[in-house]
């Protein structure tokens, strides 16, 4: 496995792989690689001839008062688990090689991004579409692979590819969960170990949400409402957004009467989690 961190040495890399008829993967990542990442690069080993797996802290989907700064990284153990996993190449360009200076064009979407994760962080998504649409420029992959539990990003990045038509197939990979139910981050790191504890919250009370819709309760607002009055009874969580949204746009609904994402975005101290399910009909 090579780690390269400049786009000439990617395009020269996919160029052998093409002219040997190879298929190409992407898993594009910040770091700090857990089994939700591998869970990823795995699906994406078995599925293609060649993996690349990018390592990048992209500033551009950050806040100023974001965590841009203090986001954990620890390139040799990444290295380690894409080794291990099977990936092929790391590219882990710095932030000047991926926007040279003069950089300004961005992918804006008009639709999907507003709501959700959206409404706090309103510049991430144009930093995450315009990244990732750098990046299937340079790697121009056969097929891309990201998490459900980012649902927003994977329904942004399936929308993005449709509209820019990019001709990449977009794989979404199921939640991978720490023994507890808590859904792996690299942001769980940010815990200490009360507030590990009080995290559990997030996946107690979706499971107490699907529970509801499984008993047949199609009305959101009583869906977001249990929800909220689970996360009620954890002190040390603060709710960003409750959410019952239709899974292909992203609008909110009144009435489960197609495919819902049931999404949340709940601080626990100064870290803010998300976590989510899909519900099909
Ligand atoms: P990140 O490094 O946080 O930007 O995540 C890179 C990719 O890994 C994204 O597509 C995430 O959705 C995915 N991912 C992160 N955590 C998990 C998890 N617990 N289960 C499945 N996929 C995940």
């Amino acid at each position: 496995m090579k780690i390269v961190e400049t786009i000439l040495e990617v395009r020269q890399q996919v160029k052998e792989w093409r002219m040997e008829g190879l298929s190409v993967g992407l898993v594009p990542t910040m770091g700090y690689l857990h089994e939700g990442h591998k869970s990823l690069i795995d699906r994406a080993v078995a599925e293609n001839d060649r993996v690349v797996v990018s390592v990048f802290v992209n500033p551009m989907q950050f806040a100023p008062s974001e965590d841009l700064e203090s986001y954990p990284r620890d390139m040799d153990r990444d290295a380690a688990i894409c080794e291990k996993a099977g990936a092929s190449l790391i590219f882990h360009p710095e932030p000047e090689e991926m926007y040279h200076e003069g950089f300004s064009s961005f992918v804006d979407m008009t639709t999907l991004t507003g709501g959700l994760c959206g409404k706090s962080r309103p510049i991430h998504f144009r930093g995450v579409c315009t990244v990732v649409a750098k990046l299937f420029n340079i790697v121009t992959p056969d097929r891309a692979y990201f998490g459900q539990k980012d649902a927003q990003q994977l329904a942004v990045i399936r929308h993005m590819v449709r509209d820019l038509d990019f001709g990449i197939e977009i794989v979404g990979c199921p939640i991978i969960r720490e023994e507890d139910g808590l859904a792996k981050s690299s942001r769980n790191t940010y815990l200490n170990v009360d507030e590990r504890q009080a995290a559990l919250i997030l996946s107690k009370a979706l499971a107490k949400g699907k529970a509801l819709l499984e008993t047949g309760e199609k009305d959101a607002a009583k869906i977001c409402q249990t929800i909220l009055d689970d996360i009620a009874t954890e002190p040390m969580a603060k709710v960003d957004y409750v959410e019952v949204v239709d899974w292909n746009t992203l609008e909110p609904v009144e009435t489960v009467a197609r495919d819902v994402l049931v999404a949340i975005a709940v601080f626990i101290g100064k870290t803010r989690l998300i976590d989510n399910f899909i519900y099909e009909l």
